[in-house]
């Protein structure tokens, strides 16, 4: 189980909150957070019916390829993926450390335009993967399915066990599928919320997405907060590098800066515009993400 580490701070005090981190970073050695999270069951099943390959999908900082280049390896089965943007093709020098970390594990490569990528999942193009890769398992881009919002349970059996009495859950939200698996098991009760930071300018669509997993009945029980700072996906600005300092000075807990220092940012701005009632219990995920970050 990871530690629920508390984190004290005068701000906190002023307000009369009491904040936690779900240090999920720590969940495994070379995965970090969500991403095993939505690999491991995932990994039991291709097991299962015996394939040998992974397939999946992503852009070039995509952490689901990270992870899946490293599950793959550890379960000895073999990696490809289709990467959005044909210019990276036969430019090796121009990728991203988290495709020459893949490759260097042994992950393949497909690069796709963008708009070939777009068509990955019509029916055409799932159909002529099946013929071309018989033995091969199929892992849809940022790695959601129901085996992956199934992942999620033992999480949130940790952190019912760990503080039965939090009020507010804050996470990162990329494409939701670790929102709807927290949402479907942590099962909040009436004074409980699950609030998704999300990291992208357009999100509002997601909530489909999300709820697709979920019952009617706990479609009340989460909310996306909408971003103080609103940027673009990615997008790393000076605030965003305070935060990751600020983070490791006072607390020594490392934060990456695609969400976590986003997700930590907004949670900030929101104790300093005073939106948190005194005695609020705060748990804040960290869902990991360091791997392509560290120096
Ligand atoms: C992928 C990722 C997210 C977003 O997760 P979704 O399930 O896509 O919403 C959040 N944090 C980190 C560190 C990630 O790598």
């Amino acid at each position: 189980m990871t530690p629920l580490q508390k984190i004290n701070h005068p701000l906190f005090d002023q307000y009369q909150i009491k904040v936690w981190i779900k240090r999920d970073d720590l969940n495994h050695p070379e995965i970090q957070g969500n991403k095993w999270h939505k690999l491991k069951l995932n990994l039991v099943e291709a097991l299962k019916q015996n394939k040998s390959t992974l397939i999946t999908f992503g852009g070039a900082y995509s952490n689901h390829i990270a992870a899946t280049a490293v599950a793959g390896k550890n379960a000895g089965l073999t990696t490809l993926s289709f990467i959005r943007g044909d210019e990276l093709e036969n430019n090796p020098t121009a990728w991203s450390s988290t495709l020459t970390t893949a490759h260097k594990l042994g992950m393949q490569f497909k690069f796709l335009s963008r708009e070939d990528y777009r068509q990955k999942n019509s029916l055409k193009f799932q159909n002529q993967l099946e013929l071309d890769y018989p033995n091969a398992y199929i892992l849809p881009e940022g790695g959601n399915n129901i085996l992956a919002v199934k992942g999620f349970r033992s999480l949130a059996d940790d952190i019912n066990y760990q503080h039965k009495s939090w009020s507010h859950l804050y996470l990162p939200v990329g494409t939701g599928g670790t929102l709807a698996g927290l949402v479907k098991y942590l099962n909040p009760k009436l004074n409980q919320k699950i609030i998704g930071i999300p990291t992208a300018k357009s999100y509002q669509y997601l909530t489909k997405n999300i709820n697709h997993y979920l019952t009617p009945q706990s479609y009340q029980d989460w909310y996306f907060q909408t971003p103080k700072i609103s940027l673009r996906y990615g997008k790393i600005t000076p605030k965003i590098q305070e935060i990751i300092e600020e983070f490791k000075q006072h607390f020594n807990i490392p934060l990456d800066p695609i969400y976590t220092a986003r997700m930590m940012l907004e949670f900030i701005l929101s104790v300093k515009n005073n939106e948190l009632p005194q005695g609020s219990k705060i748990i804040l995920l960290h869902t990991g993400g360091l791997q392509g970050h560290q120096t």
